[in-house]
């Protein structure tokens, strides 16, 4: 289109050249820039470990200006070192990097919050109003937390001797209120919802036990694990390791006690008491770790691609969405019946570039997920239970000795060799879990 303007005539000027900018992006918006600029092929959603580590994936096997991320933070943060951040053994700032530092070169970093899902048009749309539109969707949206909804919180975190290990805002609070110890009760919380990595809540009763006796202070401490679970621990094997310890220790294990109140002014916690309804117990505590009640993310929840408790409802096997087949799943906001941590999400990632890159093909996924996971139950500042387990709640070790046991090595792993895994290897699509070195180090028998 040739457009030809008077140059004494600028009112013209502007109308005609909005006139014919308004014809040529409709002509253009059909096949060109216009469109291109809001449609992916592979558009991913949350910019946490699945979604960076999937972003990274696809950029390889599509190419970058195929993929877009998006994701409204401009922290990224390595949550599983938060627990020893709130021991002090860890600094925050440690655990984050900015997201652009992490975002794949090239991909699409679209930085806002999705607000709508709607698979049925292969469309979503941002809190800013955008509408993003993709031929394939990888949902990494992780869970919520809800502190909210214990009575007294959020707001009682502005009182000292009170912390929670599960929030950037929330860990270093933990570390004060251990500093601060002088003498009563240590108080540590599991709520009653599904939570992501289910050691976290006694991992740090662990490390509080160890820093009072550090200091001296454990004489002074009654130390307490109120849990809404009726197990300490979800897997056999490691539960009875777990229960020598806290016999050993002198931790006190409240099974079914769920947290609703937090009189944060008067150092005060209220317990109900699951198997008794109606009845509850007012604790005051010195020192007091919550981990919040969790959900499924409500932009999930609110779409068709949640199932009826509001996690993506995926197939356990591969990954791909129940009833849309362009829609994938990983991480914390799936409905996989496995527990929730980021070592579950690294194999998962290997599984589901497996599934796509087949949907890509047109063939059949052919990988299945053995439901993998793996929770490093720290018990001390230089010991570590490895747990490693599978769909069916079956140990699935990865070294050939009994990781059940209090081991120095696998703290190490924990602190030192895992932060640089998940940095350098994992967020680069790198990283699918241990499977190798298990099938290495147990002679090709697992
Ligand atoms: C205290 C603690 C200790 C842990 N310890 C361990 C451990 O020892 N080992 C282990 O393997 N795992 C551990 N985990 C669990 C692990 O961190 C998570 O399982 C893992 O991060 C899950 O990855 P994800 O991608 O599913 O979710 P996340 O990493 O949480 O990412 C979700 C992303 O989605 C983004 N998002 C949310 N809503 C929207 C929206 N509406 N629009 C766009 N983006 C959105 C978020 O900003 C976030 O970046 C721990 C977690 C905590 C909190």
């Amino acid at each position: 289109v040739h457009i030809r303007l008077h140059p004494n005539n600028k009112g013209n000027k502007r109308k005609l050249l909005s006139a014919h900018v308004g014809d040529l992006s409709s002509v253009v918006v059909g096949n060109s820039h216009t469109s291109a600029k809001q449609h992916y092929k592979m558009l991913v959603l949350g910019g946490g470990s699945g979604g960076i580590s999937m972003g990274a994936r696809m950029k390889r096997m599509i190419g970058a200006e195929n993929v877009a991320v998006v994701e409204p933070s401009e922290m990224h943060y390595y949550q599983p070192i938060w627990t020893l951040v709130g021991a002090g053994a860890k600094t925050a700032a440690s655990s984050g990097r900015t997201t652009a530092s992490v975002m794949p070169s090239g991909v699409k970093w679209v930085k806002s919050k999705v607000q709508e899902i709607n698979p049925d048009t292969s469309t979503v749309r941002t809190d800013d109003g955008t509408e993003l539109s993709y031929e394939y969707l990888i949902v990494a949206l992780g869970m919520q937390l809800h502190y909210e909804k214990i009575k007294g919180l959020p707001e009682g975190f502005e009182h000292p001797k009170i912390g929670s290990n599960y929030s950037i805002q929330t860990v270093e609070k933990t570390w004060k209120a251990l500093q601060n110890f002088k003498e009563g009760n240590a108080v540590f919380t599991f709520p009653n919802t599904p939570v992501k990595c289910a050691g976290a809540p006694q991992k740090i009763m662990y490390l509080s036990d160890a820093f009072l006796r550090k200091t001296g202070k454990r004489e002074k401490a009654s130390i307490m694990y109120n849990t809404s679970l009726p197990v300490l621990f979800g897997i056999k094997k490691y539960a009875d390791s777990l229960w020598d310890i806290v016999k050993r220790r002198d931790l006190q294990v409240n099974l079914r006690q769920n947290l609703i109140e937090v009189r944060a002014d008067r150092q005060e916690a209220v317990f109900e008491n699951l198997d008794k309804p109606g009845e509850t117990k007012v604790i005051e505590y010195e020192m007091l770790h919550v981990t919040p009640p969790m959900g499924p993310s409500l932009v999930i929840k609110g779409s068709p691609l949640a199932d009826e408790a509001g996690w993506l409802d995926v197939n356990k096997d591969t990954l791909q969405h129940k009833r849309y087949p362009n829609v994938f799943g990983i991480g914390d906001c799936t409905n996989l019946p496995t527990a929730k941590t980021g070592a579950a999400v690294a194999a998962q990632s290997a599984i589901l570039k497996r599934t796509i890159s087949k949907v890509l093909k047109n063939e059949k996924p052919d990988t299945r997920y053995d439901g993998y996971t793996s929770c490093p139950l720290i018990t001390s500042y230089s010991t570590v239970i490895l747990a490693e387990f599978d769909y069916n709640g079956e140990p699935l070790e990865t070294f050939p000795f009994n990781q059940a046991k209090e081991r120095r090595l696998m703290y190490h792993m924990k602190a030192d060799l895992m932060p640089h895994l998940y940095w350098h290897g994992f967020l680069g699509g790198l990283w699918g879990g241990p499977g190798p070195y298990r099938k290495l180090f147990h002679l090709g028998m697992k």
